[in-house]
């Protein structure tokens, strides 16, 4: 029987919790890697995950650093594409049964081909973990090109990545069996070493000149010793990027922005790229907590948001935070994107004349349906994953946005056009604190793999997945190799992935 004395005096000790309970999810322990359940909070306007591994305790990490964006992001969410074929079925539940299998949400926008683990540099904060392990050969990435094909029909992009993928002695003709099939862009995932030094393959380059994603943090030698444990790598970045436009490559810059490090160089890392002949865009990745990485405070890492003010406060008025729209076709806190017309110092995003949002709102659907049309159309091709700068495939869309809204007089040269667009993306990988089963759901970038599996990039390398396809990767290229040695047969084991913390409900 309830004492009512006692009842009274713990009622007087009610007290509200410092946060609003918004949504539960899935995630994994960021110790073992056992799927549990995660708690989507908002607090102080921001956004975090809390969640308890039964062995190894409570964890709780910043996902969001803005609540009221965050929640109203919702609107931006895309129904999905089905691809033509899944290639696993569900047997373990998500995140084990990559992929696709029949429970993803989306068709692959980016299908990113890791051919090598090694690198020629070294860096302290590495996703790849780079180092020895593999090299695909030519025969295998023609196979997963095909295979890719076989999904997405007319797939949108391959991004050639490792390691590091211009030291593999295939890339060349890595990249001219990709544009050699029905897929719409290439792209080359590189550090730029090789670019700033080796002439030979330069010119190499110069013949299939693919999309170039340039890694690129910042100016300063304390931002490169950070993150790249070298600290005067200025210099080669500068001589590489200048050797891409000789050779009239187009470039993505990437720069990692680590807290503490390097966020008081964004501005200028865009006033750089806006004004390079071979940058036509960049890609601001929040430090990725993944693979190889130091020490660092979950609940103070930066997200989007802040890049966004940081942009917003460091480019005196080029580009201000609302200028940019979150990503629809993944989850659509993955990716926020923008897109300016340049015309030497004036820059003029996209946003400022036209309302993409309302183009983009997948739930109110404010746009008449007989006006929306093929503007709507041409922004959901630039606002996806799949977009690329400087592709006249991206200006043909950027005119046909442009005619409609008024900017220079219409009757648009498209290759001059490519020359004046000018992309800023943000995207926010999830790490083991911030993993988030909804997102890695619908995500669109998948890594493909030499039996023809697709796994969603931040379920690769967050569950388990890499490491094993390396390790497994690894001892096929041995018996191959010692096949060819000893004259005999060679038939490739099928990559096998296993799951020892289980996908259990954890509390
Ligand atoms: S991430 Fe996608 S492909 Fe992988 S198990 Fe989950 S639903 Fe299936
Ligand atoms: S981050 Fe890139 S350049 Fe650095 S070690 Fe890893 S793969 Fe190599
Ligand atoms: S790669 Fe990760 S962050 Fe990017 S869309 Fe996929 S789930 Fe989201």
């Amino acid at each position: 029987m309830i004492d009512l004395a006692t009842a009274t005096s713990v009622t007087s000790k009610k007290k509200d919790a410092d946060y609003v309970f918004y949504e539960l999810t899935r995630s994994i322990c960021p110790q073992c890697r056992c799927v549990i359940d995660a708690h989507i909070l908002l607090r102080d306007n921001k956004v975090f995950m809390r969640k308890r591994c039964p062995e190894h305790g409570h964890f709780e990490s910043l996902i969001y650093a803005d609540a009221q964006a965050y929640t109203a992001n919702s609107r931006f969410n895309k129904p999905g594409t089905i691809p033509l074929q899944f290639t696993t079925r569900i047997e373990r539940g998500c995140p084990h049964d990559c992929g696709l299998c029949p429970d993803h949400q989306q068709h692959a926008c980016l299908g990113i081909i890791e051919v090598n683990s090694a690198c020629n540099m070294d860096c302290p904060l590495c996703f790849a973990n780079a180092g020895a392990g593999y090299s695909l050969t030519l025969r295998e990435v023609e196979t997963m090109l095909d295979a890719f094909v076989a999904t997405e029909g007319h797939p949108e992009v391959v991004q050639f990545s490792g390691g590091e993928p211009t030291i593999h002695p295939d890339i060349i003709p890595m990249i001219q069996a990709a544009q050699a099939r029905n897929i719409r862009a290439v792209m080359l995932n590189t550090n730029g070493r090789r670019i700033a030094h080796d002439d030979a393959f330069l010119a190499q380059l110069a013949e299939v000149r693919p999309m170039i994603y340039f890694q690129f943090d910042g100016f300063e030698a304390e931002t490169y010793r950070a993150i790249r444990g070298e600290p005067n790598l200025l210099p080669e970045k500068i001589r590489a990027l200048d050797r891409l436009a000789s050779i009239g490559c187009s470039v993505v810059l990437v720069p990692a922005i680590e807290r503490g490090v390097n966020e008081h160089e964004i501005g200028r890392i865009v006033q750089f790229g806006l004004a390079h002949p071979a940058v036509r865009g960049i890609n601001f990745q929040p430090a990725f907590h993944s693979g190889r990485h130091g020490e660092h405070d979950p609940l103070q890492r930066i997200t989007i948001p802040d890049v966004l003010n940081l942009i917003e406060a460091q480019t005196e008025g080029k580009f201000f935070k609302s200028d940019f729209v979150p990503v629809p076709c993944c989850f659509p806190t993955c990716n926020s994107v923008t897109y300016a017309y340049v015309d030497g110092d004036a820059v003029t995003p996209i946003t400022r004349l036209i309302n993409v949002d309302d183009y983009l709102d997948y739930i109110t659907n404010r746009v008449a349906p007989d006006l929306a049309g093929d503007i709507k159309t041409a922004l959901e091709g630039l606002w996806s994953s799949s977009a690329v700068p400087g592709s006249p495939k991206a200006a043909q869309v950027f005119a046909l946005t442009c005619a409609a809204c008024g900017l220079p007089d219409g009757g648009f040269d498209l290759s001059a056009l490519t020359d004046h667009i000018f992309m800023i993306m943000l995207q926010d990988f999830l790490d083991p604190w911030t993993f988030n089963q909804k997102n890695v759901m619908k995500c669109c970038k998948e890594i493909l793999l030499p039996d023809g599996k697709q796994i969603p990039f931040c379920a690769y390398n967050n569950v388990g997945y890499r490491e094993q396809a390396r390790e497994q990767l690894a001892a096929r290229q041995h018996a191959r190799v010692r096949a060819e040695r000893e004259g005999v047969a060679y038939e490739p084991a099928p990559l096998i992935f296993s799951f020892n913390h289980g996908n259990g409900q954890g509390h």
